[in-house]
């Protein structure tokens, strides 16, 4: 495993589930993935010697997020199966490339223009109509390298903020919600599509999440299927994917990003479903058959952040852990900062309804509210 936060943990969990051994690279012993594993490298992906090293003592590498060098996979692809492989990885890491890639396959994205100068990001502002999103093409996530610009006056200052040479302006889509899709490709080429899951953010950061949301039409569902298996196949992945959506206010999905690995939006499938999307990971990874992905029992997640667990007394999670229905996952991090992902609470009740309103009410609990 590439990685060793959140995500490499609850990989590594399944994996142990299964009897398989796992080593993570990049992150110590304390890492959230290296406390559930057999073993760490805590080496820079750019160390060559060590990648040599952890390459030849596994069968097959994934990775957990998306800010792993290409040139690591491609180096450690001489020497063992990399999954998903380069191709996703590169895309996904640059939003110019990821648009324009989804729009060669004939997906929809938002309108969007490349500027490289203040001038330039002028002219895009006055395009899409006085009101545009201005992002990094590199390394963002979470709304980070993000700006709201409404108007053209202060685009130079706004400019010279990013410190980039190159950027994206995208046109505000005007969505009624946000949904995702966590998908898996195997090595005989079948593919296996989780439920879609309409997500709310707050401060661009996933809060919600909501499987079976009634909202979701089974003509998005089937839509958002469509879309995740044509991009599983363009790009050939052997592994997991979340592509996440904007539902517009007349129906239609607009993709707004890829990840290439399991996502934050799935984390209900832990609870809510009988293979997880860690399983599926690990199945289609391990050269294994996809699990069972329908959803049991309709279900809805919050995170964690740090400024949740503020107040969380035991007297509070005790009262959390005696909530019938709800699951409380926590990953391992010692220091509880600001926008930190600490853990999340899954809810799983009759209907998408009652368990969103259970989930939500389990952290209003652990907050004192
Ligand atoms: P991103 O970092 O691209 O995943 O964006 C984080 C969040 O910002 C999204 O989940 C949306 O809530 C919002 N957002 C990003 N791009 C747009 C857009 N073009 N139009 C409207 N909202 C957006």
């Amino acid at each position: 495993m590439l990685g060793g936060g959140q995500l490499g943990r609850m990989f590594a969990l399944a994996a142990r589930q299964s009897g398989y051994r796992v080593i993570v690279f990049g992150d110590p012993d304390d890492s959230p993935a290296g406390q559930v594993s057999d073993q760490c490298f805590d080496a820079p992906f750019r160390d060559l010697d060590a990648l040599r090293a952890f390459a030849k003592m596994v069968d097959v590498v994934t990775f957990e997020q998306e800010n792993i060098p290409v040139a690591t996979v491609e180096a450690l692809q001489e020497i063992v199966p990399v999954h998903p492989g380069p191709d996703l990885l590169r895309a996904s890491q640059n939003r110019l490339l990821e648009k324009t890639s989804l729009r060669q396959i004939g997906i929809p994205t938002a309108d969007f223009v490349r500027v490289t100068s203040a001038a330039e990001l002028r002219q895009a502002i006055v395009r899409f109509g006085g009101d545009a999103i201005l992002k990094t093409v590199t390394l963002g996530y979470d709304g980070k390298g993000q700006a709201r610009v409404r108007s053209t006056s202060n685009c130079d200052e706004i400019w010279n903020q990013l410190l980039v040479n190159e950027a994206i302006v995208e046109r505000v889509v005007d969505f009624a919600f946000e949904l995702s899709i966590v998908a898996s490709r195997f090595g005989d080429a079948s593919c296996a599509f989780f439920a879609p899951v309409l997500n709310h953010h707050v401060n661009h950061i996933l809060d919600v999440s909501v499987s079976r949301s009634p909202l979701i039409t089974e003509v998005q569902s089937l839509s958002a299927t469509d879309i995740a298996r044509a991009v599983l196949e363009h790009f050939r992945v052997v592994g997991v994917l979340c592509v996440e959506f904007f539902a517009t206010t007349d129906g239609q999905l607009i993709v707004n990003e890829i990840a290439p690995r399991p996502h934050n939006s799935g984390h209900l499938t832990i609870d809510a479903c009988r293979s997880s999307q860690f399983e599926q990971q690990l199945r289609a990874v391990c050269g294994m058959p996809s699990g069972d992905v329908s959803v049991l029992r309709p279900a809805a997640m919050v995170n964690l952040l740090g400024e949740h667990l503020q107040d969380a007394t035991a007297e509070r999670w005790k009262s959390v852990f005696a909530m019938p229905g709800v699951h409380v996952h926590l990953y391992g991090k010692s220091e509880a900062r600001i926008g930190r992902k600490m853990g999340h609470l899954t809810a799983t009740d009759e209907t998408a309804a009652k368990a969103e309103r259970l989930v939500r009410a389990a952290r209003d609990c652990l907050q004192g509210v």
